[in-house]
């Protein structure tokens, strides 16, 4: 039973035990109480019951960022995952997306009518996790922050009501919806933009790490004036995801989009690189638009894991060296990855018809993530975060993109003061109990 009928489930059962699982699998989740919801009307009688029974209310989906979560002593968790397909109108550009969808089947669906969603770089990815933390897409330099793809959500407040929530009905609340730090209720559907795309050039190449030294400073100094058409990823990767190889390695991963134009932006890139040395592998090559949805080789399934992230300014040659200092070869780092995703373009240029987090004043976001196998190697993971955290700092502009934070524990902060009070007034507005209180991330900067 993964339904209300008989009320949620309790530690020990099978209800409960469907509804805490969690993506990562460091980070388990352990509310007083926990419900999958297959419809909005469950949705609201979730509500309904932890109001009843003196409870607060979670939300999650994937549990892929439960280590950004507060712990949930007396809560009721809800698990989304609605019993609806995801529905594209073609003609109109838009995917209707119930809540629980991951972004296999928003961008698979999407791809049979020649159109691409603003997607991330796994397709595990809860759609409205990502879509409600902001999210940094493949195509992110040309699209922008993805939340601003959003036409409407369906919501169910802490009322118990449903309601569909865009610019016309609520337009704070639909602002706050989208990077505003969680909090306003339960999502039940999301209304996406999707736009034309025939084909794209994507795909990861990989190489040893010994040529590092070489590789990242080509790539940086590429950045600088890189097509926005053009979104990649630098990554230093060891462990399961790269099992294939030798060892460490770098690997540059990402999509250009922009027609015909697309494969010589590529080449631009990839060209030089290559002239350095032969790759190990490599997957660059002209698809389909789902096919930037699996370039970037994410390993599949649940994961012990935690990690740490920044938003840095332009790094330039002397960001560079530390990074390599801190991830490269000789580094002694543990981290099963350590990345710099390019940023710029138009994830920098506020949007007028974006939510709260419109837009991303940084160049480079960096992502690292470790193992959690056991303490040690977490302690591990930890504490080798924090060197290269110490090493960034010169570049560190202080803010965080939320769907990339990757702990509770790290410093966020995302709005600047005035939007996180905007943030808080809709908060006040559609839920003056609290009852989500407990889903809130930390909102403005220091
Ligand atoms: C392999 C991998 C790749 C990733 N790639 C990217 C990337 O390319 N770009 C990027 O920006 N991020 C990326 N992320 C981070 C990811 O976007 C965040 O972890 C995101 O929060 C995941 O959403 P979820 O619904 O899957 O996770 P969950 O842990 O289930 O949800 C996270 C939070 O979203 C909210 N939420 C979820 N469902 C609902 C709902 N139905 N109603 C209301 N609130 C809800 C809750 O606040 C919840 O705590 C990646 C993560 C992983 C593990």
């Amino acid at each position: 039973m993964t339904t209300l009928d008989g009320g949620p489930g309790r530690p020990g059962d099978a209800v409960f035990a469907d509804a805490v699982r969690t993506a990562n699998l460091a980070a388990p989740a352990e509310p007083a109480a926990a419900v999958t919801v297959r419809s909005a009307r469950e949705a609201e009688a979730a509500i309904r019951f932890a109001r009843a029974n003196g409870m607060s209310v979670r939300v999650h989906t994937t549990g892929h960022a439960a280590a950004t979560q507060l712990p949930m002593a007396g809560a009721l968790l809800v698990r989304t995952d609605l019993a609806e397909p995801v529905t594209v109108d073609a003609e109109n550009l838009v995917a209707r997306v119930p809540a629980g969808a991951v972004w296999r089947e928003v961008v698979t669906t999407a791809a049979r009518h020649q159109l691409a969603a603003v997607h991330p770089i796994a397709p595990s990815v809860g759609v409205v996790g990502y879509l409600t933390r902001g999210g940094v897409g493949v195509h992110g330099r040309a699209r922008g922050v993805a939340a601003n793809a959003v036409r409407a959500f369906d919501l169910v407040t802490a009322d118990g009501a449903s309601r569909r929530v865009d610019a016309a009905s609520d337009p704070e609340l639909f602002d706050a919806l989208r990077g505003g730090g969680g909090g306003f209720g339960i999502v039940t559907a999301v209304e996406l933009a999707l736009f034309p795309l025939a084909s794209l050039v994507t795909g990861a190449a990989y190489w040893s790490l010994e040529h590092a030294d070489q590789l990242v400073p080509l790539w940086r100094d590429w950045t600088v004036d890189a097509p926005r058409e053009a979104t990649t990823t630098l990554r230093i990767l060891s462990g399961p995801a790269v099992a294939w190889a030798p060892g460490p390695v770098l690997c540059v991963a990402g999509a250009v989009i922009g027609g015909s134009a697309a494969a010589s932006d590529a080449d631009d890139l990839l060209d030089p690189l290559r002239a350095v040395a032969a790759p190990l592998r490599d997957t660059w090559h002209a698809d389909g638009p789902a096919a930037a949805l699996f370039a970037h080789e994410h390993p599949a399934g649940p994961r012990r894991t935690v990690g740490d992230h920044l938003l840095l300014d332009e790094i330039g040659r002397d960001g560079v060296t530390e990074f390599l200092r801190v991830a490269g070869e000789g580094s002694g780092s543990p981290l099963l990855a350590a990345e710099l995703r390019h940023l710029g373009g138009a994830l920098a240029e506020p949007d007028p018809a974006g939510g709260l987090l419109d837009h991303i004043d940084a160049q480079f976001a960096y992502v690292g993530t470790g193992s959690a196998a056991d303490p040690t190697i977490t302690a591990a993971a930890v504490e080798h975060s924090a060197v290269v955290r110490a090493a960034l700092s010169p570049w560190d502009v202080g803010t965080t993109v939320p769907s990339m934070v990757a702990t509770r524990t790290q410093p966020q902060g995302h709005l600047d003061a005035s939007r996180a009070l905007r943030a808080e007034a809709v908060r006040a507005r559609v839920d003056p109990d609290g009852l989500f209180a407990g889903d809130v991330l930390p909102g403005s900067p220091g």
